[in-house]
C-alpha cells in the first residue's frame, strides 16, 4: 500500500458536517492526516429542537451536542476561538485570539449569520465597520436580537424570559417569513402564555410568508399562528429605536424583537482572499470545493453553491456535508471527487409551539400531535447519535 505524506486537515467550525465527519473519525481516521478543528464552542446546538427547548420541550442539554468529547474520540485537536479570516493564498486560518493557524487542505463549516440588513441604520456598505456598528445579541434591551449564532440567541432568550416575568405586559415581534421564523414565534408565544396571558408575540413578516414552500403548507402554518392568536403582520419591519418597532405604515411599542431574516455570510468572510458570492458566501463548485483555491471545502450555510440553485438549509448542511467529508478524505489521497446533488424534494418538519407539527413533502402536507413525536423522535436520534 502506497504511503502518503503527512498532511494537515483543518477543520473550522462546528457545523453539520465537521460534528459528522468527527463521527466517522472516531473508527475510521487516516494516519497521513494532522487534524485540528476551530470551534468558539465546545458544544454545538441543534437548530431544528432549538424551537422546542424555547417552549420548555427540551432541556439545552438535550438539544446540544459535545464537540470537545468528539474530538477527543476521534482523536483531533480542539482550538476554542473564533476564526477572524482566511487568507488562503497563505494557507493561514486566523483566530480571535490572534492564532495563527496553518494547514495543507481548510474545510469551511462555520454557518451563516442573520441578515440584519433590512434594519434602516444597518444599510451600510458590508464591510468589517457595518458589521462591527449591527446590533449584537448580548445586549438585550432595545436592540434587535438575531436568531444566529444561536449560542449568542440562548442567553438572550434566557434574558426575554427573565425580563418578561418581571412585567404585566410583554410585547415581543420575531422579524422574519421563512420556517424558522414561524417556528420561533410559536414557541415563544407558548412560553411567554406560560408566563403572564397577557404577554404577546407578533409575527412580521413582509409580503412573502413561506415563500417556496407549497400553498396548502402555508396556510395550514397560517391556521397555527391563528389558533395560538398570534397575530401576523404583512409589512416589513424596518428599524427598532426607543422600544419601538418601525414598520411599514406604523411603530408598535414593543419590549423585544428577534429578527430569523435568514442568512448572510459570516463576519469572518470579510477578511478573506477566497472567491465569495452574494451577501459573503463561499462560491464552491458541485464538489464543495471553493471555486478560486482548490485545496479549501466548504459546506453548510458558510457556502453557495454557483452551479445550481440550492436553499441554505441543515438538510443540505447534513448530506452535503456527508459528501463533502467523502471528498475531503479523496482529495487527501489523490482520489476523485465526487458531486452532491441535492434531492428535489426534502421533509420538512414544522413545531407549532405545543407538541404540535406540521409535515410538508413537495405538494403534500399533513399535521398533528402525531406528527410533533414524529419530529421529537427523528431530533432525538440526530443527537443522541453523537452520544
Ligand atoms: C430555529 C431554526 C430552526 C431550523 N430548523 C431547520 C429544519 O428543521 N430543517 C432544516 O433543514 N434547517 C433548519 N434550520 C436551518 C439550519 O439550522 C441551518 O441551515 C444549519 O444549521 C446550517 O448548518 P451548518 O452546518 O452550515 O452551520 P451551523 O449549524 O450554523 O454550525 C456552525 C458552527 O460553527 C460555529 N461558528 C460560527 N462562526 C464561527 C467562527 N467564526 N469561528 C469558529 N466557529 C464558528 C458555530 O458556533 C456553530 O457551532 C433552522 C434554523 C433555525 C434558526
Amino acid at each position: 500500500m502506497k504511503k502518503l505524506p503527512i498532511k494537515k486537515l483543518l477543520l473550522a467550525g462546528g457545523g453539520h458536517a465537521h460534528i459528522g465527519l468527527l463521527r466517522r473519525l472516531r473508527t475510521k481516521r487516516p494516519d497521513h492526516l494532522n487534524i485540528a478543528m476551530i470551534s468558539e464552542q465546545s458544544q454545538s446546538l441543534y437548530s431544528g429542537m432549538l424551537p422546542g427547548w424555547m417552549a420548555g420541550h427540551y432541556s439545552l442539554s438535550d438539544i446540544s451536542i459535545d464537540v470537545l468529547s468528539l474530538c477527543k474520540q476521534a482523536g483531533v485537536n480542539l482550538i476554542k476561538s473564533a476564526i477572524t479570516s482566511v487568507d488562503a493564498d497563505a494557507q493561514n486560518v486566523g483566530t480571535a485570539d490572534e492564532g495563527h493557524h496553518s494547514y495543507d487542505v481548510l474545510s469551511l463549516n462555520t454557518g451563516a449569520d442573520t441578515d440584519l440588513s433590512w434594519l434602516v441604520r444597518a444599510q451600510l456598505p458590508l464591510n468589517q465597520d457595518s458589521f462591527d456598528q449591527m446590533p449584537k445579541a448580548d445586549t438585550p434591551n432595545n436592540s434587535v436580537i438575531p436568531i444566529r449564532p444561536l449560542h449568542h440567541f440562548v442567553q438572550a432568550w434566557e434574558d426575554i424570559l427573565a425580563d418578561a416575568r418581571q412585567r404585566n405586559h410583554y410585547q415581543l415581534a420575531i422579524v422574519g417569513a421563512g420556517a424558522a421564523a414561524t417556528e420561533i414565534v410559536m414557541a415563544a408565544k407558548v412560553a411567554l402564555q406560560a408566563i403572564n396571558p397577557n404577554h404577546q408575540v407578533y409575527l412580521i413578516c413582509g409580503h412573502d410568508l413561506l415563500s417556496g414552500f407549497d400553498t396548502k403548507f402555508t396556510q395550514r402554518v397560517i391556521k397555527q399562528l391563528e389558533r395560538l392568536d398570534i397575530p401576523i403582520i404583512y409589512e416589513r419591519a424596518q428599524d427598532y429605536v426607543g422600544g419601538e418597532l418601525v414598520i411599514e405604515t406604523k411603530s408598535i411599542p414593543i419590549n423585544s424583537v428577534i429578527a430569523a431574516t435568514g442568512v448572510m455570510g459570516a463576519a469572518w468572510t470579510q477578511s478573506t482572499t477566497l472567491e465569495t458570492v452574494d451577501k459573503g458566501f463561499i462560491a464552491v463548485n458541485s464538489v464543495q470545493q471553493s471555486r478560486s483555491h482548490a485545496n479549501v471545502f466548504a459546506v453548510g450555510d458558510v457556502a453557495s453553491r454557483t452551479d445550481t440553485d440550492m436553499a441554505h438549509s441543515g438538510v443540505h448542511a447534513v448530506h452535503g456535508g456527508a459528501i463533502e467529508a467523502d471528498n475531503l478524505m479523496a482529495y487527501l489521497a489523490d482520489e476523485s471527487l465526487k458531486t452532491y446533488k441535492p434531492r428535489s424534494r426534502t421533509l420538512y418538519l414544522l413545531s407549532c409551539g405545543d407538541k404540535y407539527a406540521i409535515g410538508s413533502w413537495g405538494s403534500y402536507s399533513l399535521q398533528g400531535h402525531w406528527i410533533w413525536y414524529v419530529k421529537r423522535y427523528i431530533d432525538k436520534r440526530f443527537v443522541d447519535s453523537y452520544k
